[in-house]
This record gives C-alpha cells, structure tokens and sequence, in this order.
C-alpha cells in the first residue's frame, strides 16, 4: 500500500507542473473560508494557509464540544485541507484518532471541492496537551480516496507530541523524509492554519537547502493566530516572506458540507440486514438514523424497510429532516 504522503507529494508535483500562478487582486480576497497556496521557489519550499470560520461554526454548532476538545478538533479541521490541498477531481482526505483517552473519537473529513466536515466523542474533557492526554494509546490515521473506485491510500502514525501539529509534522518528516511545519490555531468560531513543505531537489547545495529551511520557519513563526484568522492572505504572505520570491496560487473556497444521503443511510440499513431491521421495526414503528456529522435525521419506515431489502431505489418519499 503506497504511504499517504508519498501519493500528496506525486499529485503536489503533477499540480506545480501544470498551474500558472497568478496574483489575485487583495480586495477580493476576503472570503472567509479558503485555502491560499504558495511557493517560494528558491527556498524550494511549498505552501498552504487555510482559513475556516463558517466551516468552523458549523461543526461546533452540532455539539455541545468542552473547550479543550474543541482546541484539537479545529486543530483537525484546519489539518485536514492543508493535507489536502493537492487532491483534485473527486478525491478526499481523512483524518481519524481512535484511543482509549477522554476523547475517544475524532474524524475530519475534507473533499476535493472544498466540502469539510469533522466531529468528536468525548468520554470528559481533556486537558489542552499533550496528544497522549487527550486520545490515550492512539494512532492517528491519514486516509486518501484518489477518486470512485479508486485505490485508498493510508498513513499512521502514533498520537504522540504536545499538540496535533506535532504528530503530524513529524509524520512527514520521519516516515516521508519531507521536512514539514504545520501551524493551527483555534478559537471559539475561528480556525487556521499554515502548512511549509520543504520541495526535493536533485543537485541540491545541502548547506543553503537547510539554511533557507530554517529561515523560512523562523519567518513563519513570527505570524500571530490573529493574523492567520484576520489578515488577508496575500498581504500576509507578502509581509511575513517579503524577502522571498513568493508566488501565490488563486485561493479556494472552503465550506462545511455532509456526504451523507437517504440512499447511504439506507445503506446502512442494508448492512445491519434483514432479520435485525424487522426486531427494531417490532419495537419501534421506524427506524431513526441521525447524521453525526451535520444532524440530519433519516426516518424509515416498514414500508421502506422492505424497498432497501427488495432493492427497490424508491426508498420512500421522506425527506431528510435538518
Ligand atoms: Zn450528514
């Protein structure tokens, strides 16, 4: 199985080949929620500034998160499009922790049009650090959907370090050899964050690759969390690299957006099978399915139980209820 971050370094490179870079004017830069790429060609160094609000907004407005849990879940909406700022077409990214520490389930999903979503469960709130406080014995695993039918892609790594940022840098860094810095940041209602990647070189000159390497993250240290979540992007790339030849890519849209449908929800009916639908059709008169993700709620009655084991594709004309 080839590693996850091995596939985003050969879709990055397809993505510089072929994409011509041009400025955008900063008046229309505004939008809340987007990803802006850039590359500082000769520190040979890529990178992704993302910024969520609404998207943000959204996920929190489903639960009711502590506020430490919600610390590492918008750590993980904002790592999630910064990984996969390379995928195109139909592709998607997922983040998941899975322990035995207070937070016992995180997910984090981000597709190739921009639609994020992500959610948390919680046995009690954790403290802000380390990883290992906050999931337990944990691995965080980085999946990657290429497209429909697609080969999947997965990376792991063990929850381990102060912050997600960690883990996930070192992820590159360690089993990838691609020096990686991720910066995220949260707060109620706002999230972002910042990604640089060190570009491979053949022929490199080692001394002056380490050295611009290490320039660049000072660079990028010196930005303040309420830069990343007010400043407009191009400004604060031309003012935090402003010795650098920086070029940035047109920013996308990011937003909050479900995959999930009455056609999948009934899917998952199909799956629990016949003679288990029927037990809870005899103790209840329908089977309830919410959406954990976005809340929405899929009703299914006796009737469209036996359409979901006919095969019938009219599963009933109820309507997802938001
Ligand atoms: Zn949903």
């Amino acid at each position: 199985m080839a590693s996850a971050a091995a596939v985003l370094w050969s879709i990055s490179q397809q993505f510089y080949a072929k994409t011509q870079p041009f400025f955008k004017n900063t008046q229309t830069m505004q939008s809340d929620d987007s990803r802006t790429r850039f590359i500082l060609e000769k520190a040979n160094v890529r990178g992704v500034l993302v910024r969520l609000n609404e998207t943000w907004r959204e996920v929190l407005a489903r639960a009711d998160y502590p506020g430490n849990v919600q610390q590492v879940l918008g750590h993980a909406m904002v790592a999630v499009p910064l990984m996969a700022s390379n995928i195109k077409f139909t592709g998607k990214l997922t983040l998941q922790a899975k322990g035995t520490g207070p937070v016992n389930l995180l997910v984090v999903q981000g597709n190739a049009d921009g639609g994020q979503r992500g959610l948390a469960r919680w046995k009690s709130e954790p403290p802000l650090k380390p990883l290992e406080k906050i999931f337990g014995d944990a691995t965080l695993t980085i999946q990657i959907e290429t497209g429909k039918d697609a080969e999947v892609y997965q990376g792991v790594v063990q929850a381990q370090g102060e912050y997600l940022q960690d883990a996930l840098a070192d992820y590159f860094e360690n089993s990838e050899q691609l020096p990686t810095k991720l910066v995220l940041v949260c707060a109620e209602g706002q999230a972002a964050g910042l990604m640089l990647q060190q570009l491979p070189v053949e022929d490199a000159d080692t001394a002056r690759r380490d050295d611009d390497w290490h320039r660049v993250n000072l660079l990028a240290e010196t930005i303040e969390s309420d830069e990343l979540y007010n400043k407009d992007p191009l400004q604060l790339l031309r003012q935090v690299f402003a010795e650098d030849d920086l070029r940035v890519f047109d920013a996308e849209p990011l937003h909050f957006q479900c995959g999930c449908s009455r056609e999948r929800t009934a899917g998952l009916i199909q799956g629990m099978g016949y003679e288990e639908a029927i037990d809870i059709l005899k103790d209840q008169s329908q089977i309830e399915i919410t959406c954990e993700f976005c809340s929405s709620k899929n009703v299914f009655d006796s009737i469209d139980v036996e359409a979901i084991f006919r095969g019938d594709s009219s599963l009933g004309d109820e309507t997802v209820v938001h």
